[in-house]
């Protein structure tokens, strides 16, 4: 349990009933975790990292999940609140109108975003209308949360789409501790300073008490962003102070439930998965692929060196198979449908030049599959191919190492653009864009003497138990329970922002 008393909400309905969270002011403080979308955590078919860590993170604490509930309503003024219980969790969502979601996740967050902070300022599409709906939804989010926190609640707002969260809740008066966790990498400042109204969106980064980042590369990257872009001063512990508030930022490695990914791998139902899979590919080595469909992932690349690793290292032709899982993402848009005409391409050319009657070299799967049999496809696999060109974690690369058989395990190849390499040390470390080098990679990976894959994958064990996701909220909010809120009023104007209370202007540089 972290530092912070955080309880279950008890009583809920009762007080729901009576008008909401400020009427209980005498209960200790209760974890509300934010972010865009709400899983439900009986549900299996996750394909976000997000959803996975936060849902298993709050069965373990307890607590409150408000986000968006992925329905659409007409108009915007009619929409209360949801509340219900699941698995001890209260979930309470709001609707957004088509509008709304077109300018806020599909327009700003998902073509402006994404994009930026994966590096790809090429792929950057700006328009004004998804940065004010961006705005616009973020406020929604916090005026309905404001009606239902408690004084000693700590709140912790997840990724990209609520970067603003924190600031709108100030504006209500929120003086609460305020966290916020970024789940994808932030690049370097000349890279963020590409996006327009960057400095507008990322300033109200300066209203949380703690930001957490992936990576020690990435909060790097923000403190030098903070202080260049938006005259934030380093103090000497390292926290930013900027208009009065002191922000403290640090790396926390998001991680996995590593003994129950490993007990799925080796469950009835993995077992009969494991001699399935067996059955068809017979003896040759399996090679195992699993990102969501993404121009982040590298799959591209991954499957042109595998194409190069079959060409090279002839002697494994008909030895090998690389089961691809591709589950779509955000289809509408174009980007997403380009890489994914490629990658058909790519494996129809692949397993045209070198299939035969009785192979296909690359199994291409275009639809989620369940966690269990993701274990079991691991588990049975030889190598774990992870090869993103920039990824803010990678949990697929946790999952892999997890689900290994201790006694007999694959070996991880894994980008050096991962978060995730930033520990896993052991891994063979690769760079996704040399495909020489990865096809090299996969040589030797397949080739591996049994001492040195069990060497490498106890290292690697070690690694993901001492960073696991018990490990990663603990410390996120040990450390936020300890962080003073010591904001004394609104952030300065954003100019395109109607802010609902402002008692303070602060003068800024303007990118
Ligand atoms: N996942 C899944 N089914 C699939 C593909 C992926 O359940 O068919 C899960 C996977 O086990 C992992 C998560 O989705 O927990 C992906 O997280 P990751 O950090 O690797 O990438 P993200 O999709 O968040 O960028």
């Amino acid at each position: 349990m972290p530092a912070v008393a955080v309880r279950h909400l008890v009583e809920e309905t009762s007080f729901m009933a009576k008008g909401g969270i400020r009427q209980n002011r005498k209960r200790e403080g209760r974890l509300i975790v934010v972010s865009n979308r709400v899983a439900d955590p009986k549900r299996d078919r996750k394909a976000g990292g997000l959803a996975v860590a936060v849902g298993e993170t709050l069965e373990a604490t307890g607590g409150g999940w408000f986000g968006w509930s992925g329905e659409v309503t007409p108009d915007a003024r009619q929409s209360k609140p949801t509340i219900r219980l699941s698995d001890g969790i209260y979930i309470v969502t709001i609707d957004l109108t088509s509008e709304e979601l077109d300018g806020f996740y599909f327009g700003f967050s998902n073509q402006c975003l994404w994009p930026i902070l994966h590096y790809r300022i090429d792929l950057v599409h700006f328009e004004q209308d998804y940065y004010d709906k961006y705005r616009i939804v973020n406020r929604r989010f916090a005026n309905a949360l404001a009606q239902f926190l408690g004084p000693n609640d700590v709140i912790w707002i997840h990724d990209l789409h609520l970067i603003p969260m924190g600031a709108e809740l100030r504006r209500h008066g929120a003086n609460q501790p305020i966290g916020f966790f970024l789940h994808v990498p932030f690049p370097p400042p000349e890279v963020v300073a590409a996006l327009p109204r960057h400095h507008d969106v990322f300033k109200d980064m300066m209203a949380y008490d703690l930001l957490g980042f992936q990576t020690q590369r990435d909060t790097a990257c923000f403190r030098n962003y903070a202080m260049q872009e938006i005259g934030a001063v380093l103090q000497k512990d390292g926290s930013l102070q900027f208009a009065g508030h002191r922000t403290q930022c640090g790396a926390y490695p998001a991680g996995i439930d590593v003994e129950s990914f490993a007990r799925l791998s080796t469950n009835a139902e993995a077992r009969k998965q494991i001699d399935y899979l067996r059955k068809s590919i017979g003896d040759r080595a399996l090679i195992v692929g699993v990102d969501r469909l993404d121009y982040s992932k590298g799959l591209v690349e991954r499957l042109t060196a595998y194409g190069q690793f079959l060409r090279t290292y002839r002697e494994n032709r008909n030895k090998v198979v690389l089961m691809q899982v591709t589950p779509p993402s955000r289809e509408t848009l174009e980007s997403y449908v380009q890489i994914r005409r490629e990658l058909d391409r790519l494996e129809g050319d692949i397993n045209g030049e070198f299939g035969e009657m009785d192979w296909t070299p690359v199994r291409y799967i275009r639809r989620a599959i369940s966690r269990s049999k993701l274990a079991a496809l691991y588990r049975a696999s030889r190598v774990g191919l992870v090869t993103p060109l920039r990824d803010g974690m990678n949990l697929v690369a946790k999952e892999y190492v997890a689900a290994q058989d201790e006694n007999n395990p694959g070996v991880l190849i894994l980008s050096r653009f991962a978060g995730a390499a930033e520990a896993m040390h052991q891994a063979l470390i690769v760079n996704p864009h040399d495909v020489e080098q990865v096809a090299y990679a996969l040589q030797m990976a397949l080739h591996m003497p049994l001492e040195e894959r069990r060497e490498r994958h106890q290292a690697l064990l070690a690694t993901i138990r001492k960073e696991d996701v018990h490990a990663w909220s603990k410390a996120f909010l040990a450390r936020l329970a300890n962080t003073k809120s010591e904001f004394a009023g609104a952030l300065p104007l954003n100019s395109s922002s109607q802010p609902h209370r402002s008692t303070k202007t602060a003068t800024t540089r303007t990118a």
